[in-house]
């Protein structure tokens, strides 16, 4: 088992500011990354090295404990570690490719003495390979997408690694003049995306793989889209219940009758008022409301009867009202 300078791997000095081990680590890690060397066995063994001196450097406890050790680090270990490597020093063994394996050791016995195994700062998925960060998008929809569902097409922009350099930097040792050495290039991909029934404000929509650019050949992260349901000029939404005016003439709200209610999606239901019928009455339709996102059914639906004073009255009519009137003890002006 050899001793590792992880320092020196780097190429920083003992003392390096965090900040310097992570500059070092991410130049060294474009330049050795095995999709810019494909089947470069030196580079690869090269990258490994350069991922697990970061493992350790860029880590306040795991340094510490490196840095303490002395010329006899040998000791240290223990009897238990006599520099046997059970097994060599390989990662990616899956099928010969080179594919991390997220779960995987893949760090030297040097390093597994010292930490332990599977003693990776961020668990299963360590700096060598991790996916993207997450893309939150908000999107608005109408009550009726909402209601029935869709499918929508988004324009979404995120980073990919640059094709000319390969994520480098540099093309022949000049700046690559397609992504001006940044390594990634703006990216713009148009998605269609189904939007289910019964999202609300604060839904999320999870897009696979459509995040950020993973790290070390890590995979992307997710998008997530954030909903926001337009407020609507006729039906208003409380959780999974929708509620609509319905105007219903005077004499209907009297003598009862048939009226009609429309649904987001455009249908019509038939509601029958009982006779004497007062304003703002509500009537619940059962099952009629938002698809609920997460359980089986539907919310209610609520009709809330606005009754409509008859205009424009006919010289008969008004001699009705009066009649009405006289019937009812009412006094009205002449
Ligand atoms: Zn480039």
């Amino acid at each position: 088992m050899d001793y590792k300078d992880y320092y020196k791997i780097l190429g920083v000095a003992r003392g390096a500011s965090t900040d310097d081990i992570k500059k070092a680590f991410r130049k060294l890690a474009r330049k050795y990354h095995p999709d810019v060397n494909p089947g470069d066995r030196k580079a690869e063994e090269r990258f490994k090295e350069i991922n697990e001196a970061y493992e350790v450097l860029s880590d306040p406890d795991k340094r510490r404990k490196y840095d303490t050790l002395g010329p006899n680090w040998q000791e240290q270990f223990g009897p238990n570690f006599s520099g046997a490597g059970r097994r060599s020093y390989q990662y990616g063994t899956r099928g010969g490719s080179f594919d991390f394996d997220p779960m995987g050791p893949g760090f030297s016995d040097f390093f597994e003495a010292l930490f332990g195994r599977g003693s990776t700062t961020s668990g299963r998925t360590n700096m060598r390979r991790r996916a993207g960060d997450n893309i939150e998008q908000p999107v608005e929809v109408t009550v009726q997408e909402a209601f029935s569902g869709g499918v929508r097409t988004f324009n979404v922009q995120s980073p990919e690694v640059c094709p000319t350099c390969q994520g480098v930097g540099e093309v022949n040792g000049k700046i690559c003049p397609t992504c001006n050495g940044q390594g990634a290039v703006p990216r713009s991909k148009r998605l269609q995306v189904k939007i289910p029934p019964g999202v609300d404000n604060g839904s999320k929509i999870r897009v696979a793989g459509e995040g950020q650019p993973g790290i070390g050949g890590g995979p992307r992260g997710d998008l997530f889209l954030v909903i926001s349901v337009k407020p609507d000029s006729v039906f208003e939404r409380k959780g999974d219940d929708l509620y609509i005016d319905i105007d219903v003439e005077l004499v209907k709200a009297m003598l009862g009758g048939e009226v009609t209610v429309p649904t987001p999606d455009g249908r019509k239901l038939i509601l029958t008022i009982p006779p004497e019928t007062q304003n703002s009455r509500l009537f619940r339709l059962a099952g009629k409301g938002m698809p609920r996102l997460r359980n089986e059914g539907h919310g209610n639906l609520f009709a809330r009867v606005r009754v409509v004073l008859p205009m424009h009255l006919s010289a008969d009519e008004r001699a009705l009202f009066e009649k009405l009137a006289r019937s009812r003890g009412v006094e009205v002006h002449p």
